[in-house]
């Protein structure tokens, strides 16, 4: 705050409150001045923030949210309130400016500012590392469960639900986001959900999910080969898993995020099939499923560093025919990177019956 010249920060994402706090509830907006947190919040979260956060000062909105908040600026005497302006909606900030007014704080200024908590959360602590760790874990134990129930006829929305519960009953709170299961052609598609569509013979199963553990977010993707699937696909497999392991091999502190993605691009360019890989290379994981840094060719571009974990996620989709992903995720340590997923990735080991 210092260093951006405010001497407060509003924090309306649920997200920045519980990577500050620890409160994991929603509808609660943080104020962050020098010397004083304080949650506004309502009636539901009291006995919430009791347990998780019991050192965090309250002010208990019981109209609108604009009121409570202004209400908490006014008195702590701040000036210029800085916020994210991805994080705080027009409305709220229309609301908020009236509100301010109202309740004599005329002199506050509401100054946007870029991604300022996603900044800090890219470098993960020790704490966060354990719980994705844990995450890619249940993730990987649910995956190798499913992967006994993959039979013809079993739908992709059946599959996915599978997956759901599996990473339930081995201690996650939820999904990262709902899986995606798609099976032969739609496997082309980089963002398909699961649908009706049943399990067959001969085509590719693309699966990409994660699970959430003490909030915290893993994001892996496998594309089994069912069977004897067309010659195209077993080509690109082979190229995507070149690609992938070309960009882990370089991940170090400095290298940038650019340079990464290249690293896979290049492959993937040089055997052809570079139109066919519009994606980046991978994102960061954390409290969400896709946090910074972003590893692509535009865009910002960065130096990784230790302490951050990122996707990584090469794909190539052939429209009609499927496509193939291959996605792990990558702690960069102080001299290299470890991959924390460890589930098997080669193309034989890929390769199933039903
Ligand atoms: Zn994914
Ligand atoms: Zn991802």
């Amino acid at each position: 705050m210092g260093s951006l010249g405010f001497d407060g920060f509003l924090l309306p994402a649920p997200s920045d409150v519980s990577w500050m706090t620890d409160f994991t509830g929603h509808d609660s907006v943080l104020v962050v001045t020098p010397d004083a947190m304080t949650l506004a919040t309502d009636f539901r979260y009291v006995e919430q923030v009791a347990r998780e956060c019991p050192w965090l000062a309250i002010a208990l909105r019981e109209n609108q949210m604009a009121e409570t908040l202004a209400g908490v600026l006014v008195r702590s005497g701040a000036r210029r309130i800085g916020f994210d302006a991805n994080r705080l909606t027009f409305g709220m900030h229309r609301s908020l400016l009236g509100a301010i007014q109202s309740a004599g704080g005329g002199s506050i200024e509401l100054v946007p500012a870029d991604d300022v908590l996603l900044s800090l959360r890219k470098i993960k602590d020790a704490h966060e590392v354990e719980n994705i760790r844990r995450a890619v874990g249940v993730a990987e134990e649910a995956f190798r469960r499913l992967l006994g129930q993959i039979r013809t006829g079993v739908t992709e929305s059946a599959l996915a639900g599978i997956l759901e519960m599996e990473m339930r009953r081995l201690g996650a709170s939820g999904s990262s986001f709902s899986p995606i299961v798609a099976v032969g052609a739609s496997s082309s598609l980089p963002h398909y959900r699961a649908s009706e569509t049943p399990v067959r013979p001969n085509v590719p199963l693309l699966i990409d999910w994660g699970a959430v553990v003490g909030g915290y977010c893993s994001d892996l993707t496998r594309t089994l080969l069912i069977g004897d699937v067309d010659a195209r696909i077993e080509e690109i497999y082979q190229v995507v898993l070149k690609a992938q392991s070309a960009a882990i091999r370089l991940l170090r502190p400095g290298v940038t995020t650019r340079q990464a993605d290249s690293a896979a691009r290049d492959v993937i360019r040089e055997a052809g099939y570079g139109e066919q890989f519009g994606h980046g290379l991978g994102h960061g994981i954390g409290l969400e499923v896709h946090e910074m840094p972003s590893l692509r060719r535009q865009g910002a571009d960065e130096p990784l560093q230790a302490g951050m974990i990122v996707t990584i996620e090469p794909g190539i989709y052939l429209p009609g025919v499927g496509g193939v992903r291959i996605e792990d995720d990558v702690l960069i340590t102080v001299d290299g990177c470890e991959v924390l997923s460890s589930l098997e990735k080669s193309l034989e080991a890929c390769r199933i019956s039903v």
